[in-house]
């Protein structure tokens, strides 16, 4: 029986929405077009938009509409676009009517969630297809631990049901990222090591597709296994607009919470925790940080700290066992023994404003890790021009039962490694000039080669999308991309859902 826990609508949003739409609509309306391919798919009858909003009952909102630009704002500010109009699915059948009308109109378009995705890939000057007001929760089978959740959900609210649950999947620490990219880019989080990615705890998903077919619940069998092999890794946009995903879930009980730093003999630190944690159980999760901080001054002084955070479930051992005598070292340290699971999610969890970065990514193995590379890490992050916000880089604990899915067992290709590394630069306009801002992405290249030279680092995770990478395609999904390819040919010849670094139809 299907047990709901969370029906909740923003119904007032989507009134205002359907009103609006009939009521501010110009004749002709060109929005904000970069180039004159652009113009024409952004140029529509305003007849067209009053069409839509007759077909979407969850809304349409035209720009002079209350909240439109708050809802149009992405997270990464880099790529705040206005579109030409927001469409706020509230069902499979809005879904089905917005991909209709896109294609009818030959217009533009972008799907959101959380719009969290790094490199504005769910920004568009033309439709964006909003997916959060379907964000129902529901109790599939408490034996068998089944919960589905609504296509545009956010991240807080799966929690928040969830911890009412008293159980858990591979969830990250961002409250307002939305589930839907976090999954099909496969989703990491403190858990992974003890339950694989969140894409491998997808039990199924609903996705309509290029030609507006709604496929229900497809699972790894079935006509459509190919297709759902597809959403467990090949990133959102990519294969149609999903409209929910079942998730296997597990009981939880009690975690010891750490977040510990090192203000000095920081390369040492960092060296000893790189290779030493590797060895931990997988009951243990974290991520490493070098911080350089805000408005620091490049040189042999600058302070960088190294800090990290995450969790021990029950399993026999310390965490003191774990870390051994580095843990002497810390600057600082607060650790919270046995509390309850849910509360210690309140510790690490984050909130950040929308702001501007650029993020590269890519994957270590521990052995590779030498002292020399660690240095060398430190040498230049003490060169960095730095802007007036914190920037680190970071090393996400992968490993434990990530690696126990073969590479090819789903789209998310990137198993055997130890460490998602992670460099990132971080910038406010109005603080930092766009000659500083240069000299930072530029100094980021740079990093990012030598680091990888220096470690073997390889590949890019797909939910960190990097703008700058030129080849992409093999770093996200290295061997995998073949079969991608595939897969979007048969469900997306056309290939309508596109963006920047979209998957390619064979
Ligand atoms: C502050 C912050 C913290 C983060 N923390 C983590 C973390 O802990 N772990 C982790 O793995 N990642 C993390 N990420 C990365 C994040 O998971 C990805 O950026 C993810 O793709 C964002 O999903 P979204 O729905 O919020 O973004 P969106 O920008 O809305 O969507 C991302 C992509 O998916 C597409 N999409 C959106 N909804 C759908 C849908 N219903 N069907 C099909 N395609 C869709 C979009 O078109 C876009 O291409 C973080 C990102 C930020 C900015």
């Amino acid at each position: 029986m299907h047990k709901t826990i969370q029906p909740s609508r923003r119904s007032f949003l989507a009134g205002a929405g359907q009103v609006a739409a009939a009521a501010t609509v110009a004749n002709v309306l060109p929005f904000h077009a970069a180039s004159a391919k652009e113009a024409r798919a952004t140029r529509i009858e305003a007849s067209a938009f009053k069409d839509l909003a007759g077909a979407v009952k969850g809304g349409v909102l035209l720009p002079d509409d209350p909240f439109f630009a708050d809802m149009a704002r992405p997270n990464n500010l880099r790529f705040n676009t206005l579109p030409a109009a927001i469409a706020r699915c509230s069902s499979e059948q809005d879904v089905q009517a917005c991909v209709a009308w896109v294609r009818k109109h030959d217009f533009k378009f972008a799907v959101r969630s959380g719009g969290h995705n790094y490199a504005g890939f769910s920004t568009t000057p033309g439709l964006l297809i909003d997916m959060t007001l379907m964000d129902e929760v529901s109790l599939l089978s408490r034996a068998e631990g089944l919960v589905k959740i609504g296509g545009g959900i956010l991240n807080s609210a799966v929690y928040k049901a969830l911890e009412r649950l008293n159980c858990t999947i591979t969830h990250g620490r961002c409250d307002t990222v939305g589930a839907a990219g976090f999954l099909l880019g496969g989703g990491i989080g403190f858990n992974m090591r003890m339950l694989g990615m969140a894409s491998d705890l997808l039990h199924s998903t609903s996705i309509v597709t290029a030609d507006g077919t709604l496929h229900d619940d497809i699972q790894d069998s079935g006509a459509d296994k190919d297709l759902f092999w597809a959403c467990r890794g090949g990133a959102g946009g990519n294969f149609g607009i999903n409209t929910s995903f079942t998730l296997r879930v597990v009981p939880v009980d009690t975690v010891t919470f750490f977040n510990i730093t090192w203000a000095t003999e920081v390369e040492e630190v960092l060296h000893t925790l790189l290779t030493r944690l590797a060895e931990a159980p997988p009951e243990f999760g974290s991520k490493i940080s070098a911080t350089v901080p805000a408005n620091s001054r490049p040189g042999t002084g600058r302070p960088i700290t190294v800090s990290i955070l995450g969790q021990l479930h029950k399993c026999g051992t310390t965490l003191e066992a774990i870390f051994g005598p580095v843990l002497e070292k810390a600057s600082q340290k607060v650790i919270k023994r046995d509390i309850p699971y849910w509360q210690a999610q309140d510790l690490l969890s984050e909130f950040t404003y929308p702001y501007f970065y650029q993020e590269k990514s890519s994957y270590m193995r521990a052995r590779d890790i030498t002292r020399d590379a660690v240095a060398a890490m430190f040498r230049m992050a003490r060169d960095m021009p730095g802007t007036s916000l914190g920037n680190s880089f970071k090393f996400f604990q992968v490993g434990g039962q990530v690696n126990a899915t073969a590479a090819d067992a789903t789209a998310y290709v990137h198993r055997g490694y130890d460490w998602l590394f992670s460099s990132e630069v971080n910038w406010w306009d109005r603080k930092d000039p766009k000659s500083l801002v240069d000299q930072n992405l530029d100094w980021q290249e740079r990093f990012y080669a030598d680091v990888n030279t220096a470690t073997k680092g390889r590949g890019a995770f797909q939910n960190f999308p990097d703008p700058s990478l030129k080849d992409w395609a093999t770093a996200y999904y290295g061997d995998n991309y073949a079969r991608l390819r595939q897969v979007k040919a048969t469900y997306d010849k056309g290939d309508l859902f596109t963006y920047g670094q979209g998957i390619k139809p064979a």
